[in-house]
């Protein structure tokens, strides 16, 4: 599933490709998105010029002058841009076209989202009004994070993938980054110690760089002629590495449920 590395990748390599476009026709393959702007709303955009690719969370924010839409890829969205003679993909399911080529969205599983308001209602939008800081940005501070777990009763990883607490911390980075910090999934966010805390923080920053890093090597898969970008995977310690050697003891790691989530961690390593 794209996660914020991902996502980020994703816009680092298509805003300086469609920065500076008019946008043209849209074309929809009739099927439905978990949310999909109408073909109508879609056509308002056609000779707009595209002035940012901006995130917020896991949307991608396409600004056309003073008109926005917002991109989620779900769990299996793909958005990338191709020349003017392309076929349609498999499970390809809206266009747009563009002075040069066109900007395409496909998604087998189509969990995706295309949403357009106005730049004005964004800030208000029921999608990202209530999300929390961003994990990449100096607007998060240890300050706010140590509150948010000493007011929290629930297990530290569910509450760090509450996008109220911070964004884009899924259930890879979550596991990785307690892991890290040596803090057990399951303890209770307001009885660890704000040294932890911190250090914890740092740790999802840094696992976040790390994917954002390994990333950088796919970039020039998100424009290409004749396929579609994959996701990166990444050397991973304990997700998806249940009941196989813990790096650092040796140990076999541990697989529960947490909070709905499958969680891996080592029960020497974290406490
Ligand atoms: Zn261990």
């Amino acid at each position: 599933m794209p996660e914020l590395p991902e996502v980020e990748t994703c816009r680092r390599a298509l805003e300086p490709v469609l920065v500076g476009q008019e946008i043209g026709h849209y074309k929809h393959s009739g099927k439905r998105l978990r949310e999909q702007a109408t073909s109508p709303q879609m056509a308002e955009l056609a000779g707009l010029t595209i002035c940012a690719l901006e995130r917020r969370a896991k949307y991608l924010i396409l600004r056309a002058q003073e008109e926005v839409i917002l991109v989620h890829l779900g769990m299996t969205g793909q958005l990338f841009v191709s020349d003017h003679s392309v076929p349609w993909l498999d499970h390809e399911h809206w266009r747009l076209e563009l002075s040069e080529g066109w900007l395409r969205y496909r998604d087998p599983r189509r969990f995706g989202m295309l949403i357009r308001c106005s730049a004005a209602e964004l800030g208000s939008h029921p999608r990202i009004k209530d999300l929390g800081p961003e994990p990449l940005h100096a607007s998060w501070t240890d300050e706010d994070f140590i509150a948010a777990c000493k007011r929290s009763q629930r297990p530290i990883k569910t509450l760090i993938m509450d996008a109220t607490t911070v964004v884009g911390v899924g259930n890879i980075y979550a596991a990785e980054a307690l892991f890290a910090a040596g803090i057990d999934p399951r303890r209770r966010a307001s009885a660890i110690a704000p040294r932890r805390l911190k250090r914890l923080k740092l740790e999802i920053i840094r696992v976040l760089n790390r994917a954002l890093d390994s990333g950088g090597s796919t970039v020039r898969n998100f424009v290409s002629s004749d396929g579609a970008p994959g996701y990166f995977a990444q050397q991973l310690a304990v997700y998806g590495r249940e009941h196989k050697a813990c790096r650092t003891c040796d140990r076999p790691l541990s697989l529960i449920r947490l909070g709905g989530r499958s969680t891996v961690f080592c029960r020497r390593c974290q406490r």
